[in-house]
């Protein structure tokens, strides 16, 4: 694999269309990543696949490239979404990282009854996953929506795509944790007949979901349930776990 640096940028990508870098993206290559003029590296910009471009011309504040070779034909990540109630702002930032490595499509930050914060800086995430996908060999960019109520995003929701809840309580109120009854059933082998259905994983915040947001989504056709077994994770290493569980029983890591 190539240890050119790959920038994500906006710009359409063609063959005798230079490319001229914004400061960030040539501070970056030159400053940060040592590259100077006749160096190589390597663009995407989320529809055209992957180029190899060499620097024409460079200054500390601006670069300009030419498009040398096609390398790569634009393909998508699998269809799951990571739905999540932000948390505080390093383990959110975290969240944002591992799930676009970990090839979520799209990351739709949710509030829940118990989510801590309601105020998110979609600006800041879109950085953040551009970082993670530029490191990551993606041909895309995860979509970040706006923060938006977990019952609106559920009276809007696609039938066909399938939520999966990751639950990590019983049904039982008066107990720790909601004691042992109604327990979600193990995230892997309910996995299994999933293959081919577009996902979104719901992954609630440090307090959990409420008794009445569990029974609503329990309720729901299109949930299902999961556990990530017996000891309760943070949101953060829960999210990693389970699009890490969803990318081998369903996704690209097959
Ligand atoms: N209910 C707890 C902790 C919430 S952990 C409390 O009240 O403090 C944050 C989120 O991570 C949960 O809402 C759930 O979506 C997910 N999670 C953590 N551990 C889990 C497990 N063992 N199984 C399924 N989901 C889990």
């Amino acid at each position: 694999m190539s240890t050119d640096p790959r920038l994500f940028l906006p710009h359409a990508l063609q063959s005798g269309t230079p490319v001229i870098l914004d400061r960030e993206d040539t501070h970056y290559l030159i400053n940060v990543m040592r590259r100077t003029q006749g160096d190589t590296v390597r663009l995407f910009n989320g529809r055209d696949g992957e180029w190899r471009a060499q620097i024409a011309e460079a200054s500390k504040r601006a670069a300009r490239l030419e498009l040398v070779e096609h390398t790569r034909e634009q393909a998508q990540v699998p269809d799951v979404e990571l739905l999540f109630a932000p948390i505080k702002r390093a383990k959110t930032d975290l969240i944002i990282e591992k799930a676009t490595e970990l090839g979520a499509r799209a990351i739709r930050p949710v509030t829940t009854q118990r989510t801590q914060s309601d105020r998110i800086n979609v600006e800041r995430f879109r950085i953040i996953a551009k970082e993670a996908a530029e490191q990551t060999e993606r041909l895309d960019l995860p979509e970040i929506s706006d923060l938006a109520k977990l019952d609106r995003v559920i009276d809007g929701w696609d039938e066909d795509r399938i939520l999966i809840f990751c639950d990590e309580a019983g049904d039982d109120g008066a107990r720790p944790w909601g004691g042992e009854r109604g327990r979600a059933v193990a995230a892997l082998g309910q996995f299994a007949d999933l293959t081919n259905r577009p996902a979104s994983i719901l992954i609630g915040p440090e307090g959990g979901f409420s008794a009445a947001e569990r029974d609503r989504l329990r309720g729901l056709e299109f949930t299902r349930p999961v556990s990530l077994g017996p000891r309760i994770l943070r949101a953060e290493t829960a999210a990693i776990a389970a699009l890490t569980l969803w990318q081998s029983a369903c996704g690209d890591w097959r």
